[in-house]
């Protein structure tokens, strides 16, 4: 059965009360966007530039004049969450084009559905490369934090991207273990909310799900690390409107808005005159953060 946290924290004595996590956690799961990065940005931009050159092209060989794609509305309206080839097929039709379906296999430059979303998917990998990724403001530190206190550390990420976004965010090295989509496809693993990617983690540490922890900013994310038995689901909510309660609701115990959040230095020192009267304040705010996630 598992201990209210406001209880284990108190019980809780060296590295691990630094973490905002339970004694008996020895290992750290991440998932990478929403969590440790965020590349939503990033794709929009390569979206842009792979419609804007296919418009420019298409325009010449119609003769009618194409209106660029717009980087917040038409990104936002037909390509944001949808899967690659169903956010190349959905802004298609909102310009009434329609190309041939093609295969997998097509060149980047070939007019067909297949070829805008492998060209799309090339032009992001070189943005990642070459710009780079900017990793939340707590994500360093957490990481560094949990290696200094001896947790073991992967990233669990459903992406056949993950390892570039890993290293181009400068966080890979603070990663002892990576399960991707690479590793999904590989050997045929079952995806989030399922929990086999974070099991498979989890194994590949030496450390069992009871003595792990799942960190996550997605429903099916932390539905996964509950259904798995992991010890402890820190869900992350990027986003306001309620997805906190949502994310509560599908298996996290605590939620946070940053992983900077649950470091102990996140609280104000106490001040010299009241150590002890300040100690009491800040442990009690510590209980009632962990009690908000409950
Ligand atoms: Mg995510």
């Amino acid at each position: 059965m598992r201990l209210p946290f406001a209880r284990l924290r108190r019980r809780e004595t060296g590295a691990g009360a630094l973490l905002g996590l339970p004694p008996h956690i020895d290992a750290c799961l991440f998932d990478l966007d929403g969590v440790l990065t965020s590349t939503a940005e990033v794709h929009a931009r390569a979206w842009k530039e792979m419609f804007d050159g296919f418009l420019e092209n298409w325009a010449s060989r119609s003769g009618d004049p194409e209106e660029p794609f717009d980087i917040e509305r038409d990104y936002e309206s037909y390509v944001d969450g949808l899967p690659r080839l169903d956010g190349v097929r959905s802004f298609l039709a909102s310009r009434d084009i329609h190309l041939p379906e093609g295969t997998d296999g097509d060149p980047p430059s070939a007019l067909t559905v297949h070829a805008l979303g492998n060209r799309k998917n090339i032009l992001v990998l070189n943005k990642i490369t070459e710009d780079g990724v900017q990793p939340y403001p707590g994500s360093r530190p957490y990481l560094e934090a949990c290696a200094g206190a001896g947790k073991a550390r992967a990233l669990v990420s459903s992406s056949a991207n993950a390892g570039e976004v890993a290293r181009a965010s400068g966080l890979a090295d603070l990663l002892q273990v990576r399960v991707d989509g690479e590793t999904i496809a590989q050997r045929g693993l079952a995806g989030k909310p399922a929990p086999d990617t974070f099991l498979a983690a989890a194994r590949e540490l030496g450390v069992p799900p009871e003595r792990a922890a799942v960190f996550e900013d997605a429903e099916a994310g932390v539905a996964a690390g509950r259904a798995g038995g992991f010890g402890y689901v820190v869900g992350l909510d990027r986003v306001g409107h309620g997805h906190a309660d949502a994310l509560r609701a599908h298996g996290a115990d605590v939620v946070v808005t940053d992983l900077g959040d649950l470091l102990a230095d996140a609280y104000p020192p106490p001040p010299p005159s009241t150590t002890d009267a300040a100690g009491g304040r800040a442990r009690g705010r510590a209980a009632s953060r962990a009690g908000r996630g409950r």
